[in-house]
């Protein structure tokens, strides 16, 4: 009995189906032929008309109709020019295959989809091809180095780091444009050296540096001299991000030693409790639930310096999240300074040092409180990339595989 049909269109252009076929084997395969009369000549770039004949059948992927693994067979045609001297023969390029690829256009297309927030290995699995043939795709379809042409404008430069491998201290470096709540991939360099920075810096096109307003960076001369000698015109931010870090460290320092002493000092079954509760300490007030709060306030009768450390921490992240003025939170952090000192407590000390060091670049944020929570999304992005990719050393794929993560549903889509 034959089971129902249906018919669906082909949708590639100026093509003719000559035969469609299933195998035993559940493959459909589509014979067809390029209607398409003209090519360009491969060496005078004119356009020629003369067949010349037919190279070889070939056979590339294409989607799968109904879960059938598809191809198409055709014999690409040869055009000889009349222009040229001893009438070389070129043959035709089609918009829907790269004559280098063994899949049609749509199909890498499909599987670079695939590939967003994905693994290469994985989307193999999936998708029952080789490791190396999706990775073709991915090279392929995307390229590993940015398009300036497709930047009208840069806004806020990013630079932030990752490190490769776990444990390693061998960092990469992910320069990101920041403009309207947008975040696009310019490089990865190979490491954080200034000279790195500063030839990337270089290789931006003029038109596109005059449009950099703002320099976004963590706390490292690498990056803030390379921006201050190449982007002379740029304001440079030491991203919020870093600072909180770099105070939230203070307290964590503090943690660390006052639960050692609280281990000598209390029952064990206290220490147990309070151990297990610490990273109450780490989270956000404003998500504390009741038991926490409970933790927390037995927490501090036993070490009232953690308390004091605490209540200076959240003093500081209320400044950063106010929108005020740059003369106004120079004032706050100068009496949040000051706090700090007849607090007694000692664990500030690095975290003072550093705004010391870096004052104006992290009074800065305040002119237009560039970093917000786009930045630590991507920042979480390219952490959870980074899980996903271990082993990715070749920094070009690395590009490849931000690029697409990050624009991959916009240009797809
Ligand atoms: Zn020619």
């Amino acid at each position: 009995m034959t089971k129902p049909q249906v018919s669906i269109p082909l949708d590639i252009p100026d093509v003719q189906v000559l035969k469609s076929e299933m195998t035993k084997a559940g493959e459909l395969i589509i014979t067809i032929e390029s209607t398409k009369g003209t090519t360009v000549c491969q060496r005078c770039g004119k356009i020629i008309r003369k067949f010349h004949g037919y190279d070889d059948w070939v056979k590339i992927r294409y989607l799968s109709v109904f879960g059938h693994p598809t191809y198409l067979r055709y014999r690409p045609r040869r055009y000889r020019c009349e222009n040229c001297d001893g009438h070389p023969t070129t043959t035709q390029r089609l918009d829907w295959h790269d004559p280098n690829s063994p899949n049609s256009y749509d199909y890498e297309q499909h599987i670079l989809f695939q590939l967003i927030n994905s693994t290469v290995g994985d989307v193999a699995v999936k998708q029952k091809l080789s490791y190396d043939r999706v990775l073709g795709i991915l090279e392929r379809q995307i390229s590993d180095k940015v398009d300036w042409s497709r930047h009208t404008s840069i806004g806020t430069l990013g630079l932030d780091e990752i490190a490769l491998r776990k444990g390693h201290r061998d960092f990469v470096v992910i320069v990101t444009a920041r403009k309207n709540g947008c975040i696009s991939i310019l490089g990865v360099l190979p490491d954080r050296e200034k000279s790195t920075v500063v030839e990337f810096l270089r290789s931006i096109p003029e038109r596109l540096k005059k449009t950099i307003k703002t320099a976004c960076s963590d706390m490292y001369e690498g990056y803030t001299e390379a921006i201050r000698e190449e982007l002379s015109h740029v304001r440079l931010v030491i991203d919020r991000f870093h600072v909180t870090r770099a105070y939230r460290d203070g307290l964590d320092t503090l943690r660390k030693s006052e639960l050692k002493r609280l281990k000598k000092e209390s029952s064990e079954q206290e220490y147990k409790l309070l151990k297990g509760n610490m990273w109450a300490l780490r989270k956000d007030r404003r998500d504390l639930t009741v038991e926490e709060h409970k933790t927390l306030a037995r927490l501090f009768r036993l070490s009232p310096d953690l308390k004091t450390a605490y209540d200076l921490q959240n003093q500081l992240t209320d400044i950063f999240d106010e929108h005020i003025s740059v003369d106004t939170a120079k004032v706050k952090i100068e009496k949040w300074m000051v706090a700090v000192f007849k607090s007694g407590v000692k664990c500030f000390k690095d975290f003072i040092q550093t705004l010391d060091r870096w004052w104006d670049d992290i009074l800065n944020y305040f002119v237009d409180r560039q970093t917000s929570g786009f930045v630590e999304g991507f920042n979480n992005k390219l952490k959870v990339l980074k899980r996903r990719c271990y082993g990715i050393t070749n920094l070009a794929n690395l590009f490849r595989r931000i690029y697409l993560d990050n624009e991959g549903y916009r240009l797809l889509a």
